[in-house]
C-alpha cells in the first residue's frame, strides 16, 4: 500500500495520527506547518515529504519528535484568536485536534503571543468571509486556489512578522480576481475562512449541478425542504469534489418564494389560478384541434432531463403528429451536429474531461471556458501550469489568455480563416500525419486544394493576426502530441458555424489528432442537459440516438413501437417556427423551460410572433418573461425535486434524483407531460416512474441501450454504451470513425453578413458571466450571485470610448438595425478596438433584442456572435 504514498498518507490509511496543518489529500504536500515530524533512523524528517517504503522503520512519537512538534505548534498558534467557544470551526477545528495530540504549554505561549493584533475582517464577498485572526498560514487557501483553481488569486504577503494571506494589492476579495469558487473556504482547517451561512444539513442527496454542460456531481445538504448547503462529489470524475460558484453557491432559486406553485389561465388578459384538472382540460381540449394538421410546434428543454426530453419529443410526434420540436441546442450547438457528422459521422465531444492533463497541447478556439464552463476552465489552467501547452484564439482578450503561451486575438467571424491558415501552415512545412490521413480518412486532395485561397497574407488581412504568430501556433499544435481541440459559441453562433466546426475537424485530422486519449475536437456543451436534448430527439429531423425521421426503416421502427401513425418528413427548427408563426402556419405552441425572449436572436420579433399564436402554453419553474405571454402556465418542479438523468458534455449520463417534494402543486416535467397525453386520452404515456422512461429509451435508442438507472448509480456511463455489459466510450473513433472513414471537407472564408458600416461601425459580439445562466432565470433569484453582477455592462475599448467621449460606467446605448437598448459602459483592454462586447443574461437590457437573425443555412442557427451596432452616450 505504500508505493507512490508519502509518510503521511500512508500513515493516515492505517489509522495512525500524525499531526498535521498543511496536508490536504488534494493539493501537493508543502511541508510547511512542521508538525508531522518523525524519525526515521534517527533522523528526523518531514512525513508528508518523505516518500513511504515497504519494510520502512517510521517511529510517530518520541522526545524528540514532541519537542519539536510543540515549539512549531506554539507558532502556528500564537498569531491564532483563541477565542474558540465562540468560533463556528470549535469542535471541527484541525488545529484544536492537533493541539490537543501534541499538549500545548498555556503560559509559554501567553508569553509569545503579542499584545493586541486585531486584523479587519473581509467581508465583501456575499459567501464567505476572511478572519486573519484566525488565520494560521498554512497556506491551504493559497495551494488550493493555485492548484484546484489555477487561478493564484490569493498570496502570502506582508511577509516576515506580519505575514498574511492577501489579494493582489491586499483588496477586497470582490475586487481581487477571486472567482468565489468557495474552495478555499471548504479546505480551511480552522475558522479563518468560513461561510456567511453555516447551517449544517440533516441529510444529503448526491446529484448533479443543473447549471453547465460540465455536469458535476454534488450533494444537496438538506434542512426538511430546504437546500442548506452544497458540496462536491469527491468521487465523481467529472469534477473529484470540485465546484464553481454557481454550482456551490447558485441552488437558492429552488426555495425562492417567486416559484410558480399553481397551474395559471389567462382569462381576460389576466392570469387566474386554477387547478390542475382545470389546466389539463383545457390544454387537451384546446391541443386536440391541432393533432396531426403540422401546425403545431414543440420546444423542449435543455434544462430538463432526458426522459422529459425523450418524453416531450415523442408527445409531439406520437400525439400531436408532427416533427415540429426542437429546443435550444438550435442557438448554441447545432453545427456542431450538422458539422461533426459530416467529418466524423457523430455530433459530439470526441474525448473526455478527464483527459485535458494527459494533453500536451491545448487549443481553445471560441470558448470562454473558465467563465461558461468553470471547471474544464480550471483543469485547463491546472494543464498549463504544468507546462501543457495552451493555445488561445479569441476575439476578446479572456481569462485564459493569462496563461496561454500564444493568444491570436482574431477578428470575430474569421475562424475558418484562422484555422485553414493554420492547416496551410502545417501542410507547407509538412507537419501533417500523412500515415493517419492514408489509413483513416477521405477526401484529403479536394481539402488540400481548398487551403491555396489561404496564403498567410490573406489570412493575416482577414483575422488581424500576424503571420508570425500564425505560423508559431500551426507548429505548436502539430508537433505536441496529443493535442485537444475545446470549442464553444465563439465557433457555433455564425452564420458561417457549420463551416467552424468543420474546420476544427479538419484540423485534428490533419495532424492525427483524434481516435486517441487526450486528443479530438471537444464542442463544450452550454447548458447542464443540452447534450442529454439532442441525444433523446429534441430535434426536428431525428429520433432518440440520432436515427433519422426520413430513414424508412426507423420511422417504421418507431411507428410500431409507439403504436402511433408518425409523420416521415423533418420538422421546423427553433429559428423557423417564429417566421412560421408568422405565416400562420404554426398556430399553437408547447414551450417547455425556455425563455426565447431574452435567448433568442432578434427577440422582439420573437415577441411579435409568439403574440399570433392561437394557443400557447408554457411550462416552467418561475414565471419568465416568455411565460408572461402564454395562455396557460403549467408550475414545473426543479431538478431538486424529481428523478432523472443529465448527460454533460462528454457523453456522460448521470443521476438527478429528487432532495424534496415539489414546492407547491408544481410537478416534474416528465409527469406533466403524461398528464397532458393522458387528459388527451393517448395511450404511451402510463409512466409511473422517470425510471420506466429511461427503460424504454434504453429499448429504442442503440447509444443509450446499456444505460440503466442500476448502472449507473455511482458513476456516469458515457455513451454509446452498447449493452449491459459496455463499459461506456470515453473518447469515440478509436479504430475508425463512427462515418467509417474521417472525411476532409473543402473550406471557403465566408464573411459574417452583417460588418460594421458607417451607420453601425461597431462590431458586437456577446458571451456569458461566469456568475449568471442563459437567461437568468434560476441565477437572478440568487442574492450573493446578484451581488456579484447584478446589470449588463457594455465592454469597449480605450480607444473606441475616447471617440466616442464615453466615461467608464456611463450610461450608454446600443443600436442595431433591430432595436435599440441601454447598458452602462466598462472600458476595457479585453475587447480590441471596433469590437464591443455583452452577456444576454439580464432582462432589463434585452441584448438578443438586438442581436442579429441572420442563419447559417445548414445548422439553423442565428449569427449572436457577430453584428453591427452604433454606440452612444444616453441623455
Ligand atoms: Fe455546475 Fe458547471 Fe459549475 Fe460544475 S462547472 S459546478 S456543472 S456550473
Amino acid at each position: 500500500t505504500a508505493k507512490g504514498k508519502n509518510i503521511l498518507e500512508a500513515a493516515l490509511e492505517n489509522h495512525i495520527y500524525i499531526p498535521h496543518l498543511c496536508c490536504h489529500p488534494d493539493l501537493e504536500p508543502a511541508g510547511v506547518c512542521r508538525l508531522c515530524m518523525v524519525e526515521i533512523g534517527g533522523r528526523l524528517v518531514v512525513a508528508c515529504k518523505t516518500d513511504a517504503a515497504q519494510g520502512l522503520e517510521v517511529i510517530t512519537q518520541s522526545e524528540a519528535i514532541d519537542k519539536v512538534r510543540q515549539v512549531a505548534m506554539e507558532l502556528l498558534i500564537v498569531n491564532h484568536d483563541g477565542e474558540c467557544l465562540s468560533c463556528e470551526k470549535d469542535s471541527d477545528c484541525q488545529m484544536q485536534e492537533a493541539a490537543n495530540y501534541i499538549g500545548i504549554d498555556k503560559q509559554r505561549l501567553e508569553r509569545l503571543r503579542r499584545s493586541s493584533r486585531k486584523l479587519p475582517i473581509d467581508k465583501s464577498n456575499p459567501f464567505f468571509e476572511l478572519d486573519q485572526n484566525k488565520c494560521i498560514l498554512c497556506g491551504i487557501c493559497v495551494r488550493t486556489c493555485s492548484e484546484i483553481q489555477g487561478l493564484s488569486a490569493i498570496d502570502f504577503a506582508f511577509r516576515g512578522y506580519d505575514t498574511q494571506i492577501s489579494t493582489f494589492a491586499n483588496k477586497p476579495w470582490t475586487e481581487s480576481s477571486c472567482e468565489s469558487c468557495g474552495e478555499c473556504v471548504v479546505r480551511c482547517p480552522v475558522g479563518a475562512l468560513k461561510l456567511k451561512k453555516n447551517i449544517k444539513p440533516s441529510r444529503t442527496v448526491k446529484t448533479t449541478c443543473p447549471y453547465c454542460g460540465v455536469g458535476c456531481s454534488i450533494y444537496l445538504g438538506m434542512r426538511v425542504n430546504t437546500i442548506v448547503d452544497i458540496t462536491g462529489d469527491r468521487d465523481c470524475v467529472v469534477n473529484k469534489g470540485h465546484l464553481c460558484v454557481k454550482g456551490r453557491f447558485g441552488q437558492g432559486f429552488v426555495n425562492h418564494p417567486d416559484r410558480l406553485k399553481t397551474p395559471l389561465i389567462k382569462r381576460n388578459n389576466k392570469f387566474e389560478e386554477a387547478t390542475w384538472e382545470q389546466a389539463l382540460e383545457e390544454i387537451a381540449k384546446k391541443f386536440k384541434k391541432y393533432q396531426g394538421k403540422g401546425n403545431f410546434a414543440a420546444v423542449s428543454s435543455a434544462k430538463c432531463t432526458n426522459e422529459e426530453n425523450y418524453l416531450i419529443q415523442k408527445f409531439a410526434r406520437a400525439i400531436m403528429g408532427t416533427n415540429n420540436v426542437d429546443h435550444c441546442a438550435r442557438l448554441c450547438h447545432a453545427p456542431t451536429v450538422a458539422g461533426l457528422v459530416q467529418n466524423f459521422g457523430s455530433g459530439a465531444m470526441t474525448n473526455s474531461i478527464n483527459e485535458i492533463k494527459g494533453a500536451a497541447c491545448i487549443l481553445a478556439i471560441g470558448t470562454n471556458t473558465t467563465e461558461a464552463h468553470p471547471i474544464i476552465g480550471a483543469k485547463i489552467r491546472q494543464a498549463a501550469d504544468k507546462g501543457v501547452k495552451l493555445i488561445v484564439a479569441n476575439p476578446r482578450e479572456i481569462e485564459l489568455c493569462r496563461q496561454a503561451d500564444i493568444f491570436m486575438q482574431h477578428r470575430a467571424g474569421t475562424d475558418v480563416a484562422l484555422l485553414m491558415g493554420l492547416m496551410r501552415v502545417i501542410v507547407d512545412e509538412k507537419l501533417l500525419d500523412e500515415e493517419f490521413i492514408k489509413q483513416r480518412c477521405e477526401n484529403f486532395e479536394e481539402f488540400k486544394k481548398s487551403l491555396k485561397e489561404f496564403d498567410l497574407d490573406t489570412v493575416e488581412k482577414i483575422t488581424t493576426v500576424s503571420k508570425e504568430k500564425i505560423i508559431a501556433a500551426a507548429r505548436m499544435y502539430a508537433t505536441f502530441k496529443p493535442g485537444m481541440i475545446f470549442y464553444s459559441m465563439g465557433i457555433t453562433q455564425h452564420s458561417h458555424g457549420t463551416d467552424n466546426v468543420l474546420a476544427t475537424g479538419n484540423l485534428a485530422m490533419l495532424t492525427g489528432n483524434i481516435g486517441k486519449p487526450s486528443t479530438g475536437v471537444n464542442p463544450l456543451r452550454g447548458q447542464n442537459n443540452v447534450q442529454g436534448a439532442c441525444d433523446l430527439g429534441a430535434l426536428p429531423n431525428v429520433y432518440s440516438g440520432y436515427q433519422k425521421v426520413d430513414d424508412p426503416q426507423v420511422h417504421e421502427k418507431f411507428e410500431k413501437e409507439w403504436k402511433a401513425k408518425l409523420d416521415n418528413k423533418k420538422g421546423l427548427t427553433l429559428t423557423e417556427m417564429f417566421p412560421a408563426i408568422d405565416k400562420g402556419r404554426i398556430k399553437a405552441m408547447y414551450l417547455v423551460g425556455e425563455n426565447p425572449l431574452l435567448s433568442d436572436a432578434d427577440s422582439s420579433h420573437v415577441k411579435e410572433s409568439i403574440e399570433k399564436l392561437e394557443f400557447f402554453v408554457v411550462q416552467d419553474i418561475f414565471l419568465t418573461e416568455t411565460a408572461q405571454l402564454a395562455d396557460v402556465v403549467l408550475p414545473a418542479a426543479t431538478f431538486a425535486e424529481k428523478e432523472g438523468t443529465f448527460t454533460n458534455t462528454e457523453r456522460r449520463v448521470q443521476r438527478v434524483r429528487r432532495a424534496i417534494k415539489p414546492i407547491g402543486d408544481s410537478r416534474p416535467d416528465w409527469q406533466i407531460v403524461c398528464d397532458i397525453a393522458q387528459a388527451m386520452e393517448s395511450p404511451g404515456f402510463d409512466f409511473e416512474s422517470a425510471r420506466e422512461v429511461m427503460d424504454e429509451i434504453a429499448k429504442n435508442t442503440p447509444i443509450y441501450k446499456g444505460i440503466s438507472y442500476k448502472r449507473i448509480e455511482k458513476q456516469g456511463l458515457q455513451w454509446p454504451c452498447l449493452d449491459a455489459k459496455h463499459k461506456g466510450t470515453p473518447f469515440l473513433h478509436k479504430e475508425k470513425f463512427s462515418r467509417g472513414k474521417g472525411r476532409f471537407i473543402p473550406l471557403h472564408y465566408k464573411p459574417s453578413v452583417e460588418l460594421p458600416d458607417k451607420d453601425y461601425p461597431l462590431l458586437l459580439t456577446t458571451g456569458r458571466s461566469l456568475y449568471h445562466f442563459h437567461t437568468g432565470t434560476m441565477t437572478r433569484k440568487v442574492k450573493g450571485l446578484e451581488q456579484l453582477k447584478s446589470r449588463e455592462q457594455l465592454e469597449i475599448s480605450a480607444g473606441d470610448a475616447k471617440n466616442l467621449g464615453i466615461k467608464d460606467k456611463q450610461k450608454v446605448k446600443i443600436t442595431s438595425r433591430r432595436g435599440q437598448v441601454e447598458a452602462r459602459a466598462k472600458i476595457t483592454r479585453a475587447c480590441p478596438p471596433g469590437t464591443v462586447y455583452m452577456t444576454f443574461h439580464f432582462k432589463e437590457t434585452l441584448t438578443n433584442m438586438i442581436t442579429s437573425p441572420a442563419l447559417d443555412p445548414i445548422a439553423k442557427i442565428p449569427e449572436t456572435k457577430v453584428c453591427a451596432v452604433r454606440v452612444d452616450i444616453s441623455v
